[in-house]
């Protein structure tokens, strides 16, 4: 880690928090920070009296020189910036510089600190008023910070805390967070002796989630992978059928710092809509990964909340990646399917989209007036079609819709193909001959019929009909590229053959931009009508989204429930 230094006055006046310590929490928050910014794989916690005895962080981080040991107990000396420019590539969960001196200044700071490349260690001691001591002694690598005597001089602060119990809980609260961002540490906290949680480092997020929310609920819950160019969602949400009264068993982390998230609790109330009973919420633990310019951390005292600087952009994509889980899921894990009595429920309901599940009870058929098919409106910005139905708005990506209807048909066990009358002669490069040669089996399952044609070349006999109008010569080469691509010499024909149907359905789909015919558009909502379509086309993007009556009434504050005469 870089050497500790002051920082100038311009900079610490522009990130100064007064750095709040106002509870064991606020002192354990901050030296995790610190075990966690010096690398370490191993943090151990111990409490005495809810904290207010002893909060003991022992970490096998990079340690401190004796010169930086002794700074580290002054205001605005860090090791994480430089000044105020550092701030938007931020790496570090601490850059302020005011954490230890803030929590000397309320407890008696004991610090034992020794980097690998020091024979041996520091001691260093804070009393309130004099200045540190700084005294050698053995140790192993890393830092143990001891806090002892929280706020016996601060007689206002002790009054506000809470029973030992309900301290400890917070406590517990916090660590299971950082266990949860931070699942390659191990994490072992005690109490007076007693062992409150142990999190063995681990690879696999499922692990953590079975120690923090126990075996049954980890293994119902649904994990979530979305990645879009420049933001990255991973973790896990609850199924629609475990759900809590608070949102406290949500947690969240963005580039793994532990904050609450109104915005992404937000994004996940949109994402289940209506598959959760009203003021009810899922039990999610969500990571948000981006370019650290694209946030603040500057803006809360305690840095336990952020700001996204394309709010819009995040929600949309926690929507999205949630959404794509929990509402694909088979009706039968619904709550109304278990429960098939609760009206109250049903009445407040609104037709979720199943689809693929011909027997939903619930289905889009029934946006529509009885025998009517949903209406396309309109095509917007020649990208999105509009259509509508007595229960609610679709809106369709006619691309993404196209393509995932195209990749479907593409993959149905016998696809039917037609015989060209002239033929395609396709050239090729001498790599994509041989994937081609290598990949007959596959091709001809999806209704291509290939033939050598001289060096590097080969005529199409037959195409797949689904693509028979859509294919030309520069998409079908462009399709070939892009699934040789994506395939590896390991790949099964099956998975071959997915790869081509979806370099395929994306090369020959409509696309963004195309202006389209009412009898285009009609087909593609008739899709969704009959649940014929993907939520997600294959590349992960959602092919359609529906704004339900409930959700416009939401959005209008007209809430359900309330009489019509109450909200004309
Ligand atoms: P900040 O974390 O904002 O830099 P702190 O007051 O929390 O400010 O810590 C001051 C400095 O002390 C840090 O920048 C870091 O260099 C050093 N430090 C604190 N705790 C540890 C630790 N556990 N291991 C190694 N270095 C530490
Ligand atoms: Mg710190």
């Amino acid at each position: 880690m870089a050497r500790i230094q002051r920082l100038d006055p311009t900079t610490s006046s522009r990130i100064a928090a007064g750095e709040v310590i106002e509870r064991p929490t606020s002192v354990l928050k901050e030296l995790l920070d610190n075990a966690l910014d010096a690398g370490s794989t191993r943090i151990d916690i111990e409490l005495v009296n809810g904290g207010r005895r002893l909060i003991q962080v022992i970490d096998n981080g990079c340690g401190m020189s004796p010169e930086d040991a002794s700074l580290a107990l002054q205001r605005f000396t860090t090791s994480k910036i430089h000044s105020i420019d550092d701030l938007p590539t931020l790496t570090t969960l601490g850059f302020r510089g005011e954490a230890l001196p803030s929590i000397a200044a309320v407890a008696e700071v004991e610090m034992v600190t020794r980097p690998a490349e020091q024979p041996e260690g520091v001691l260093v001691r804070s009393r309130a008023s004099d200045a540190p001591q700084v005294h050698a002694i053995g140790c192993p690598v890393g830092t143990r910070v001891r806090v002892q005597r929280l706020f016996s001089h601060v007689p206002v602060r002790l009054r506000a805390l809470k029973s030992v119990a309900r301290e400890v809980q917070l406590m517990q609260e916090l660590v299971a967070h950082y266990a949860l961002a931070h699942p390659q540490v191990t994490l072992h906290m005690q109490c007076e002796g007693r062992r409150l949680l142990f999190a063995p480092a681990t690879t696999d997020l499922r692990q953590r989630l079975a120690v923090i929310f126990g075996q049954e609920l980890a293994a119902q819950m649904l994990p979530i992978s979305w990645q879009s160019l420049d933001l990255g969602i991973q973790g896990a949400v609850s199924p629609p059928s475990i759900h809590r009264a608070t949102r406290q068993r949500q947690y969240c982390w963005v580039n793994s710092r532990p904050v609450r998230s109104p915005l992404v609790s937000a994004a996940l109330e949109r994402a289940y809509g209506a598959l959760l009973p009203p003021g009810r919420h899922p039990v999610t633990a969500l990571g948000v990964t981006l370019s650290p310019t694209l946030l603040d951390v500057n803006i809360h005292p305690r840095k336990t909340e952020i700001k996204f600087l394309h709010e819009r952009a995040i929600f949309a994509g926690i929507q999205e990646a949630v959404e794509m889980v929990v509402q694909r899921l088979a009706p039968a894990t619904l709550p109304w399917e278990e429960a098939p009595d609760t009206a109250a429920w049903q009445a407040i309901t609104v037709p979720a989209l199943h689809v693929g599940e011909a027997e939903a009870p619930y289905d889009l058929r029934s946006m529509a007036p009885e025998g009517a098919a949903v209406q396309p409106l309109t095509q917007i910005g020649n990208t999105f079609i509009v259509a509508a139905g007595t229960q609610g708005l679709i809106v369709l990506d006619q691309h993404a819709a196209h393509e995932s209807l195209l990749y479907d048909q593409l993959m149905t066990a016998e696809p039917t193909s037609v015989e060209l009358a002239e033929g395609f002669v396709l050239h090729l490069s001498v790599s994509q001959y041989n994937y081609v040669q290598r990949l007959q089996v596959s091709l001809a399952a999806l209704g291509f019929q290939l033939e050598p044609f001289g060096k590097e070349t080969v005529l199409v006999r037959t195409v797949p009909t689904v693509l028979h109008t859509l294919l030309r010569l520069g998409n079908l080469l462009e399709a070939f590229q892009e699934a040789m691509q994506r395939s590896t010499s390991q790949s099964s024909p099956e998975e071959a053959r997915e790869h081509l149907a979806a370099a395929l359905a994306c090369r020959t789909a409509i696309r963004a931009g195309d202006p389209l015919s009412p009898a285009q558009m009609a087909s593609l909502v008739e899709a969704v009508t009959h649940q014929r379509l993907a939520y997600a086309c294959p590349h992960g993007r959602p092919t359609h989204v529906t704004l339900s009556l409930a959700e416009l009434e939401r959005r209008f504050l007209r809430l359900t429930g309330v009489p019509p005469s109450a909200t004309p």
